[in-house]
């Protein structure tokens, strides 16, 4: 039997008197692309907090591939192959752009710090190995990234900036790439532009999936396979963007703002 890619159930967390996330139920199929939507304040970053570990649910639980990932912590999470960007950048901007990408691959390479120590020609080995995969990661998204890899982080602008951050999610080989907000900060074209690298790279993964948290209705109307819709900590439609976007409900949520 195939279990869903992703399976949450009942999924709450309490701050304080504030139930910021309620009982949400959320499944994502392999290859599938889903947005989440909602006001602002409405729980959908939390709800990414939640399942990429930062938070533990006060309720629910989280299935990855049926297997039970409730109460992980978020390194165990992500090395079981969740990666996700944050809504703010988290770049090292004083570190070139395949450096950063590196970094995205330290959850799935073997080698630590005691490694480096016991076998340090097999860890230097493994690290250039790992620089050439990365450089080769870079350019499959984007020649043009590519071609500035190595440049500093910090001298790039917004949209590239987000496309860095993807590319580097990308870089632990994740089954599931939850994005919070990627095209904050960017113009129409920027954000076609990020429409079509997720394609592509969905097109290269077989089985790969998106979560992507968007306030963008061009983005969400265009590329999603499905749209969840999140209101003061519930979900409150998931469906065809086209149909979800006519139900009252919805309408109130955001002529509510
Ligand atoms: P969204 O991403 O949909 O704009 P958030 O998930 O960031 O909304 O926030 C949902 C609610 O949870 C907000 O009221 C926010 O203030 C609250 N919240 C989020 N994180 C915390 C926290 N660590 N402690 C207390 N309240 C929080
Ligand atoms: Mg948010």
């Amino acid at each position: 039997m195939s279990h869903p890619l992703l399976e949450v159930r009942g999924l709450s967390i309490r701050f304080g008197g504030l139930v910021a996330v309620a009982e949400v139920d959320l499944t994502l199929n392999h290859s599938e692309v889903v947005c989440i939507i909602g006001p602002n304040g409405a729980g959908k970053s939390t709800l990414f907090n939640l399942i990429s570990g930062i938070y533990r649910p006060t309720h629910g639980s989280m299935k990855l591939e049926g297997k039970d990932i409730t109460g992980w912590p978020a390194h165990r999470i992500a090395a079981a192959g969740i990666a996700r960007t944050f809504q703010s950048s988290r770049l090292f901007n004083d570190l070139t752009l395949l450096d950063n990408v590196l970094i995205g691959m330290h959850t799935r390479t073997r080698s630590g710090v005691f490694d480096a120590l016991l076998r340090p020609a097999t860890a230097r080995a493994e690290l250039e190995a790992a620089a050439v995969r990365a450089g080769e990661l870079l350019h499959a998204v984007s020649p043009q990234l590519h071609a500035r890899r190595h440049t500093l982080a910090g001298a790039l602008p917004q949209a590239d900036r987000r496309r860095l951050e993807i590319v580097r999610a990308l870089a632990s080989e994740p089954r599931v790439i939850m994005l919070d907000e990627p095209s904050s900060g960017m113009d129409d074209r920027d954000t076609d532009g990020l429409m079509a690298d997720v394609r592509r790279v969905m097109a290269e993964r077989p089985g790969l999936s998106f979560l992507i948290i968007e306030h963008d209705m061009r983005l969400v109307a265009a590329l999603p396979d499905r749209v969840a819709v999140i209101d003061y900590g519930r979900k409150i439609a998931d469906g065809d963007f086209s149909q979800v976007r006519l139900m009252p409900r919805v309408q109130e949520a955001y002529l509510g703002q």
